[in-house]
């Protein structure tokens, strides 16, 4: 597993962006989040050693922008760029996650075609209002490997009829001692709609307050994923 954050920075964009932990860091370490910047890792996935080798080991997952959204406007100029390097990887798979699908088909190399076969495109959503605008489009999108990712989930969730050739669903709550709390029972819901359309789910982490059973519990940042774990839901 590799990172690769060519740029840094983003704008809030809904409700799922309420506690971004992005923002969150930024703020601590008095960084403008909203100012947008080339990293000095831009062209990490095809920098190489002395001996000519690539740094980035061939056969990992890239885990694409995660201190930003890979399709933010801002990027725009950047962006390809990046797809150029992706193409020089066949050997690497690459996942981005974004809550601007939106942008999809304005943000594309022109060799796009059906789809990379070495990118993930995960689609985020964190209510039934995102469900249905970015679902509605994320599921006629030219795209090989999909994935939803329902986190921080913030209601209960109908997606299944936009489930058609989503390899797998993430659920997850949020974080924060202000976070809206996630209940199990949404959780449930999504895995069985999972299991009606075949599709794999996983559980990532519960929420900092998390209900189960009408009951309302405190959960620390550190048990967050190991207590999701824990339910052994995934399938
Ligand atoms: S889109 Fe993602 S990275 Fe950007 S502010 Fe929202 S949660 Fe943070």
């Amino acid at each position: 597993m590799a990172m690769w954050n060519p740029w840094r920075g983003c704008h809030k964009y809904s409700e799922g962006c309420k506690f971004c932990y992005i923002h969150k860091g930024d703020y601590k370490r008095n960084i403008d989040t909203n100012t947008i910047v080339k990293t000095d890792k831009f062209t990490a996935p095809i920098d190489k050693n002395k001996k000519g080798e690539y740094k980035i080991k061939s056969g990992q997952v890239v885990y694409l922008c995660f201190s930003s959204d890979f399709l933010l406007p801002d990027a725009d100029v950047w962006r390809a760029d990046c797809w150029q390097m992706i193409k020089e990887r066949q050997d690497l798979h690459f996942i981005f996650l974004t809550k601007r699908i939106e942008r999809f088909l304005d943000c594309l190399p022109e060799d796009w075609g059906d789809g990379y076969d070495n990118v993930t495109v995960g689609c985020t959503i964190e209510n039934q209002e995102m469900a249905d605008l970015r679902l509605s489009i994320f599921s006629i999108l030219p795209i090989k490997h999909k994935n939803v990712i329902c986190q921080p989930l913030i209601e209960q969730v109908n997606i299944e009829k936009y489930l058609n050739d989503v390899e797998l669903v993430v659920a997850g709550g949020e974080s924060d001692y202000r976070a809206r709390p996630l209940n199990y029972d949404w959780v449930l819901s999504l895995k069985s709609q999972c299991v009606n359309r075949n599709t794999h789910f996983q559980f990532r982490q519960c929420g900092t307050y998390f209900i189960k059973d009408g009951k309302e519990y405190k959960i620390g940042v550190q048990q967050l994923c190991s207590q999701a774990k824990k339910a052994g839901i995934d399938c």
